[in-house]
């Protein structure tokens, strides 16, 4: 079930990674999600594989989009590790003498994403590639696409990245302990979505950043042209209804500070949740008031889960709320895992990653986790081998 030291030698190991990185003008931004499979790659070496196949997808490409190419991430490992890592597309696999071949971003084919009649097809054509199968990829593990679900080679693994991941969110949800949510970012639909399944599990949930808009409006606040979700809106009332009856607390901010303009500079004002937000100005961080109400409560918390910054961090201007509340976070002898690629980024930009408890590489899978859902990926192994975990 577990990757562990074995023999795979005389075998070809197919190895699915999330390496989706950021990346801007062929630079990799943050180097997190290749730096946490690395030790999953040196034990396959050890093993002494035939071939080493890498797949990972980057972005959501609409097919083939040279810039989304995965070239860059095979340029950083063979300059920084000391193991060579060879490219080659799956319609031409080339691989010469390379050990480890690196496969162009797998969603270029879109039977990867979708059913399509060709799927079944294409992922034969993968599980050919291997005789082993190892998962390593956390941030994908809740999607069922063709190169999770579908590569369904004789021996199947976990790899250590997905081992530790789950051993954090799982392994937390059963410490007693005052449980705090920090909700917030701006995927606001699917996250309101998972709000109800995460209420009997946590004993506050702070919703701050794009999240705390739909909310504030539903409790009569003008919200100007702030993110707003209509679907999430209609979901406001049965949340708060199904937050009373498990005595589990809704804290939404008191102020916030908004733009007139979606930029680091503009006209910067503080709005209170009892004036709201004109027209023209976006509300882009929570505000002084609601940091103070914010720390409040995480001192009153034993386990923080976060996902999702407070504001656009990437503006320095509206990185305040995040940044302090990350840095009491980071100074106080809570347990703090912190999930979403955007608030692990938020946090390694701040240098406090190495402060916290654990910092996840997967957003939407670690909230699943949270809800309590199996993820198809882990699935998948489990089931074809009839093994517990
Ligand atoms: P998510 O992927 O849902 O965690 O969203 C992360 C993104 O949310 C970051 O890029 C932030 O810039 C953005 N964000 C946070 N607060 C706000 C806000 N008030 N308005 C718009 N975007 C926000």
């Amino acid at each position: 079930m577990y990757l562990k030291p074995t023999n795979f030698s005389g075998k070809k190991v197919i190895l699915r990674v999330d390496f989706n990185v950021p990346i801007i003008d062929g630079t990799i931004q943050s180097t997190k999600r290749i730096d946490s499979v690395i030790p999953t790659i040196n034990i396959i070496l050890k093993n002494n594989p035939e071939r080493l196949f890498i797949i990972s997808h980057l972005g959501r490409p609409k097919g083939i989009d040279i810039n989304l190419t995965l070239k860059p991430v095979m340029e950083y490992i063979n300059r920084y590790y000391n193991f060579t890592v060879g490219f080659s597309t799956l319609d031409n696999l080339q691989y010469n003498n390379d050990r480890i071949v690196l496969l162009e971003n797998i969603r270029f084919y879109h039977e990867e994403t979708k059913e399509l009649p060709t799927t079944v097809q294409f992922r034969k054509r993968l599980t050919g590639l291997a005789d082993i199968f190892i998962n390593d990829a956390f941030g994908c593990c809740h999607r069922s696409h063709s190169s999770i679900v579908g590569i369904d080679c004789p021996e199947k693994y976990i790899g250590l990245l997905v081992r530790k991941e789950l051993k954090y969110f799982k392994g937390y949800l059963n410490i007693p302990g005052k449980k705090t949510l920090i909700l917030g970012g701006s995927k606001v639909g699917d996250k309101i979505k998972l709000i109800n399944n995460l209420i009997p599990i946590m004993d506050n949930i702070i919703i701050g950043g794009g999240m705390a808009f739909t909310f504030l409006k539903k409790m009569g606040m003008k919200i100007g042209d702030s993110l707003f979700d209509e679907e999430g809106y209609d979901m406001i009332e049965d949340i708060m209804i199904n937050a009373d009856k498990h005595n589990t607390e809704i804290t939404v901010p008191l102020d916030f500070n908004c733009n007139d303009r979606f930029s680091n500079t503009g006209n910067i004002i503080n709005r209170p949740i009892h004036i709201g937000i004109e027209k023209g100005y976006i509300g882009l961080d929570i505000g002084v008031n609601s940091i103070t109400l914010f720390l409040k409560k995480l001192e009153q918390s034993d386990i923080i889960f976060w996902n999702g910054p407070m504001g656009v961090f990437e503006f320095p201007n509206f990185a305040v709320g995040s940044r302090i509340l990350m840095n009491y976070l980071a100074k106080s002898d809570k347990t703090t895992i912190i999930g979403g690629g955007d608030t692990s980024s938020c946090c390694q930009m701040f240098g406090l990653e190495m402060a916290m408890t654990h910092v996840s590489t997967g957003g939407g899978a670690s909230l699943e986790l949270l809800e309590g859902n199996e993820l198809p990926g882990i699935e998948f192994i489990k089931k074809i081998q009839k093994i517990n975990i």
